[in-house]
């Protein structure tokens, strides 16, 4: 994989390389592929993100690209060579591969013909900028790799000023998540704290805090949130939110339902949060 790209004196990038791959067991692919593991991805900060799509997302949100594969079947006379060109500019390396090693890289059949390798990029949770009247979703220890993408997704269309990822959490940069957010993952800061570091930010934040709890008596429907930053608190899929977390909350609101399901999924509930604390702002 493309090295950090390298720095001349006076702030220039050193251009990056076209080079061909065709074997899966060539270093740099194999580097490649093992970002499938989230050790991998901690070790080298690096994530993968898959299709034209979201490489563009990525480039055009700022996050710096180390490599860029794409297929050698490509027409690189459109997008797919102009962001070869963009990658290039920025210092990084494009690898021109045969449909064997996309396929190795994304663990597909029909992989997409451009895969991007960024560095990971979390945010502070101090530093989020909730403005006067900014949403932010706080989630206890998520498991679900589609429930976070669809979160982040969310998220981004209600125009939240964050997730932050509270304890054990499952991985924001996993491809599953990165697919899942469709771009997003590019767009909303994500913070990753301990339960205690997201306690002791708590004491000092001056907006509201909403937690969601299976046994509230209170109507998610019930409280102002306009006009005041609100953190929005949701629990664990299996265990909802821990009892610390619960009595941290200004309040525990519930969404009333009928029928036999005895809760929403994770990911449903957070869009219904996060649709009523921004409804004031969302307008057609
Ligand atoms: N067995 C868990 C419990 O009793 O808390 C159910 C967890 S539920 C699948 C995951 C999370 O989604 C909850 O912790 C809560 O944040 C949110 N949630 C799901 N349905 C909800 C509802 N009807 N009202 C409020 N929050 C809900």
């Amino acid at each position: 994989m493309a090295d950090r790209p390298e720095r001349h004196d006076r702030g220039t990038v050193a251009p990056g390389r076209v080079k061909e791959v065709t074997s899966v067991s060539n270093p740099i692919v194999k580097d490649i592929r093992g970002l499938a593991l989230k050790k991998n991805r901690d070790e080298t900060g690096l994530f993968l993100a898959e299709g034209l799509k979201l490489v563009l997302d990525a480039l055009d949100a700022g996050w710096r690209i180390r490599t860029l594969v794409i297929s050698k079947a490509a027409d690189t006379d459109g997008l797919v060579g102009r962001v070869a060109a963009r990658t290039v500019a920025a210092g990084a390396d494009v690898l021109e591969a045969n449909n064997k090693v996309l396929e190795a890289i994304t663990r597909r059949d029909n992989p997409q013909n451009v895969v991007g390798v960024f560095e990971k990029r979390f945010a502070s949770l101090g530093r989020l900028d909730f403005g006067a009247d900014g949403v932010v979703v706080a989630l206890d220890r998520v498991r679900d790799p589609g429930n976070l993408g669809t979160i982040l997704r969310t998220a981004d269309a209600v125009g939240a000023k964050g997730v932050v990822l509270v304890g054990e959490t499952v991985d924001p940069f996993s491809m599953e998540t990165v697919r899942a957010t469709m771009g997003s993952i590019f767009s909303v800061p994500v913070a990753k704290v301990s339960e205690d570091a997201f306690l002791d930010w708590r004491k000092g934040f001056k907006g509201l805090v909403a937690g969601t709890h299976m046994k509230a008596s209170e109507d998610y429907r019930a409280p102002a949130y306009a006009g005041r930053p609100v953190c929005l608190l949701m629990g664990n899929e299996q265990a909802g939110l821990t009892d610390r977390l619960a009595d941290s909350c200004d309040t525990l609101l519930r969404i009333p339902q009928a029928g036999r399901a005895d809760s929403l999924n994770l990911a449903v509930a957070t869009a219904l949060m996060l649709f009523e604390a921004r409804r004031k702002a969302l307008t057609l």
